[in-house]
Formats: C-alpha cells, sequence, structure tokens
C-alpha cells in the first residue's frame, strides 16, 4: 500500500532538482495558457452581520477551471503564479472581475447587490511599485467607488519588501479598505498594526474552530476582538461552519462573519437570487 501511495504521489514531490524546475517550468506554461484562454474563474462567498446574518460583503476567491483536472483551488496554483510571477497579471484579472462584477449587481439588484467587494492580494502584487495606481485605475474603469473594495493582504505580505508598505498605504490614502487576512497566524501581527492603515482584521479560521470549546484558542479570539475593538478597526470571524460558533463569535462581540455557515462560494451567491434563503442567522439564546 505505501508504493502504492508513493507512486500515486503527484511529481511536484519529486526530490530530484532539476525534475522540480521542470515540473515548475511546465506548471508556469500551463498557467500561462490558462489565463490566454480563459480558464480562470472567481467566484464569491458573503462575509455577513451576526447576529441577522445579512450579507454585507463578499470575498472573491479565484478558481482553476481545469479542462481535465476540474476545478482547481487556489492553494494548488497560487503559490507557483506567484514564483514564476503570473500571479501579477493574474491578480490584474482577478481585479478587474471583481470590480466589474460588483458594478453588475449593482445594477441588477440594487440593494440587494453586496455594499463591499473583498479582494485577496498577493505579495508579489503588492511589492510592484505602481500596485496602487494600478487598482486607481480598475476602479476608474469599472466605476466602482473606491470606499466600496476592500484589500485583503497578509503580514508575510506587508512585510514582503519592495513597495508593500508604501502600496498599502497609497491604497489607503485611494479610499480602499485594508483588511488583514488570516490575522493572529503570522510573526508579529500586532507590530503590523502600528505599521499600516488597516481597517478590518479577518480573525483566522483557526481560533474560530476550537471557539465553542473552553481552552486557549476561544481565550485568543476573545483577545482579537478586545484588540480590534480597541483600534476601532472591524473584526471578520472567518471559516465559520457551525450555527454554535456563530453565536459564541457574536457574544463575544464580532459583528461580522464568514463561513460555509454562512454560505459558500459561488458565482453568484444565493442571496442575489429570489426564493428561501438558508436560515442562517444566530438565534441568541436568552440566559
Ligand atoms: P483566504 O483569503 O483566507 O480565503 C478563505 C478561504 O477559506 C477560502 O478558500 C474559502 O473558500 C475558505 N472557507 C471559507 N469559509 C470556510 C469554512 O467555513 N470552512 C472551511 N474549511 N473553509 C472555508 P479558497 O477559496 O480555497 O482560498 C484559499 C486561499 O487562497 C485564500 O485564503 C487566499 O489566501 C488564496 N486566494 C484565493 N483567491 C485568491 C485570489 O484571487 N488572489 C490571491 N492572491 N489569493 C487568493
Ligand atoms: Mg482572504
Ligand atoms: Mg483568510
Ligand atoms: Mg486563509
Amino acid at each position: 500500500a505505501a508504493k502504492a501511495a508513493a507512486a500515486d504521489r503527484p511529481r511536484r514531490y519529486a526530490a530530484d532538482l532539476d525534475e522540480q524546475s521542470d515540473e515548475q517550468a511546465r506548471v508556469g506554461a500551463e498557467l500561462r495558457t490558462a489565463l490566454d484562454t480563459g480558464q480562470f474563474r472567481v467566484v464569491y462567498q458573503p462575509i455577513v452581520a451576526l447576529p441577522s446574518g445579512r450579507p454585507v460583503a463578499v470575498e472573491a476567491l479565484v478558481r482553476w477551471a481545469h479542462p481535465e483536472r476540474g476545478t482547481v483551488p487556489p492553494d494548488h496554483f497560487i503559490p507557483a503564479a506567484e514564483r514564476n510571477g503570473l500571479i501579477v497579471e493574474l491578480g490584474e484579472w482577478i481585479l478587474r472581475t471583481a470590480c466589474a462584477q460588483a458594478m453588475e449587481w449593482q445594477a441588477a439588484y440594487g440593494d440587494l447587490a453586496p455594499a463591499r467587494m473583498s479582494v485577496n492580494v498577493s505579495a508579489r502584487q503588492l511589492a510592484e511599485p505602481g500596485f496602487a495606481a494600478l487598482v486607481a485605475a480598475v476602479l476608474d474603469e469599472t466605476g466602482l467607488p473606491a470606499g466600496r473594495l476592500t484589500v485583503e493582504v497578509t503580514e508575510t505580505a506587508v512585510f514582503g519588501g519592495g513597495q508593500a508598505v508604501q502600496s498599502v498605504q497609497d491604497l489607503h490614502d485611494l479610499g480602499v479598505h485594508i483588511a488583514l487576512d488570516d490575522f493572529g497566524t503570522g510573526h508579529s501581527s500586532l507590530g503590523l498594526l502600528q505599521t499600516v492603515p488597516v481597517d478590518v482584521l479577518k480573525v483566522d479560521k483557526s481560533f474560530v474552530d476550537s471557539i465553542t470549546m473552553a481552552g486557549r484558542h476561544a481565550v485568543i479570539a476573545t483577545a482579537l476582538i478586545q484588540v480590534s475593538a480597541g483600534l476601532g478597526l472591524t473584526a471578520v470571524a472567518e471559516g465559520v461552519e457551525t450555527a454554535e460558533q456563530a453565536a459564541e463569535l457574536h457574544r463575544l462581540g464580532y459583528e461580522l462573519a464568514q463561513g460555509y455557515h454562512f454560505g459558500r462560494p459561488s458565482p453568484e451567491p444565493s442571496f442575489l437570487t429570489p426564493g428561501p434563503s438558508p436560515a442562517a442567522a444566530v438565534h441568541v439564546q436568552s440566559r
């Protein structure tokens, strides 16, 4: 069985370095083709208010609709796109697609449309000189007001060098909101809050997962909401999968949440289409 498992293992784990760079070149070429032939898609996941479950924003998440392998999740190709630099072009396409989509929903659904669009930006994009100018140009082109765009960055990306810190500052000056993604998992998350202007803390799923159990993670989730409130920031709890987690987060003071409990990423979030909506509102127990 061990032998069969080894044979099934993807070739990218090969120990041989030449083979590895061959594999990198192959993936790089494949990503290039995918971009040129329109194989990427953007799906959107709601970010909701607690306790109502009312959507206030969506996060844009990229997918690769691979002709043979089906839907490939971003964790499987974003790192390769980062390494070969294609993320810059891919990221621009994602940004433009998401901003244009926000305007389309606005036109089609009016007040039902999500008020904000949140877009993930990688270290390589943020490090590029002129990244903020590119964002400004895309906003201009699509007509999306800067105040309706949130850019999600990780601490690693902000500290990744190049023009990253300046980019964040410039985006903030444009009126774009800055969200720190996967907050709490980096090395010096709290120090970062003194370095760059941040509007939103996205508290990582790892802290949400065990929140309904006693112990360290619940303590951290509680501390993070206090930091957030103390600094006048908005906290979003990521990866909320159960009603119990949602109720507990609300009890701790979280006002926004995101996760499968409220809606999975999809091309057109279900809250936009008429019909019975899933009963995701938090039922607060009266004590
Ligand atoms: P992220 O930005 O932290 O996005 C949240 C991830 O958690 C998404 O995975 C989402 O589908 C998943 N998720 C949401 N709710 C739940 C839940 O309740 N349970 C679980 N188990 N997962 C949940 P996804 O779409 O696979 O993306 C993974 C990561 O890839 C993202 O993490 C982000 O770092 C990166 N990524 C995705 N789209 C883009 C993009 O357009 N550009 C860049 N640069 N990175 C992207
Ligand atoms: Mg994100
Ligand atoms: Mg995240
Ligand atoms: Mg994440």
